[in-house]
């Protein structure tokens, strides 16, 4: 029998092993608290609205901490200690990182431990038994990391040594399929989790293109990283960095994220897109760019385009045809 009344963080990613693995322990009336961490590029997207993470924790019942990522995680992502997997993805480093976080906010409120969702053997990299041990060690939660979907198969936790959790109410899967879990899940009715995904954008090998030039031209840092997964990205000759709305949202979004040093250019007489311009501001650079911009918008190839470019101090406008595509295209990053 579990010992009531303790508390636990769980990490929460919305997918539904982590689900599982909290209704696991709220059933056993521990008090969970979980924690979900939004990673860079996600945040114009994520915060204050809806997500997956807060879905689950409102159906299962438990109060949810939501978590940014800080420049740590940058230098993480730059050079990560334990490497990267397929792509540019840290996943040992990263999985220490929120660990060590969570383990933060164990102390402070007081919780006897932390779980997570992780299942041995489920993925390459992150989830071998000794990459499990050697991500414990290293966020310092040695004895107070519990995997309750997987626990049957791992040495008992200092929590379920104490009898905190019923570790015979714990179970043993093992492997990459997701059918016994998903099961589960059905037979407790759960509904809210988002359907599972093979790892973040860091996996993604377009995605990854875009991370590895911001590394090597030693310009990766938060706002960057925010902006990765909006719109068109393309390196310039003078290797200025533009990137270009493909559609409403993102020219919103991306009016929304210019920094104060950054151009802002956009179409003023036909519709197109909005595009920021980062780097060097030099004339050249700001002309290829409006060529870009105009070449994305509604205008035909002989067409002139008037560009609006503003920075937070200057505003002008510059007339300009579209580049052509083959151009276009050797700059994409
Ligand atoms: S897939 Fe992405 S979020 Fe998940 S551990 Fe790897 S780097 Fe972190």
């Amino acid at each position: 029998m579990a010992k009531g009344g303790a508390r636990a963080i769980c990490l929460i990613s919305g997918g539904v092993d982590s689900s599982v693995a909290a209704l696991l322990l709220k059933e056993q009336g521990i008090e969970v608290i979980g924690l979900n961490f939004v990673l860079p590029f996600e945040e114009v997207f994520k915060i204050n609205s809806e997500t997956g993470a807060s879905r689950i924790a409102v159906e299962i019942g438990i109060e949810l901490r939501v978590k940014t990522m800080d420049d740590e995680y940058v230098r993480i992502l730059r050079n990560p200690p334990h490497g990267y997997g397929s792509q540019v993805n840290p996943c040992i480093d990263c999985h220490i990182y929120m660990l060590r976080t969570a383990r933060c906010l164990m102390q402070e409120e007081n919780a006897r431990f932390v779980a997570t969702g992780e299942v041995l053997g489920q993925r390459p990299m992150s989830q071998r038994a000794d990459a499990l041990k050697l991500i414990e060690r290293e966020s310092g939660l040695e004895g107070y990391l519990l995997r309750p979907l997987s626990a049957l198969l791992l040495e008992p936790t200092v929590t379920e040594m104490e009898g905190v959790v019923d570790r015979s109410k714990l179970l043993g899967i093992k492997g990459r399929s997701r059918k016994e879990i998903l099961a589960i899940a059905r037979s407790k009715n759960l509904k809210n989790f988002a359907s599972p995904a093979g790892g973040c954008l860091f996996t993604d090998p377009a995605f990854a293109k875009r991370v590895r030039d911001l590394i090597d031209h030693n310009s990766l840092g938060l706002p960057e990283l925010r902006r990765l997964a909006i719109g068109r990205h393309l390196r310039l000759p003078g290797k200025s960095k533009l990137i270009v709305g493909r559609n409403e949202k993102e020219n919103g979004l991306l009016a929304r994220v210019v920094e104060p040093e950054e151009c802002l250019l956009r179409t003023s007489d036909v519709p197109g897109p909005t595009a920021i311009l980062a780097g060097r501001h030099a004339q050249d650079e700001v002309r290829l760019a409006a060529a870009i911009v105009a070449r994305y918008s509604d205008a035909s190839m002989d067409q002139s385009v008037r560009i609006e470019v503003r920075t937070s101090q200057t505003s002008c406008e510059l007339i300009t045809t579209p580049l052509p595509e083959d151009r276009v295209s050797e700059l994409v990053i």
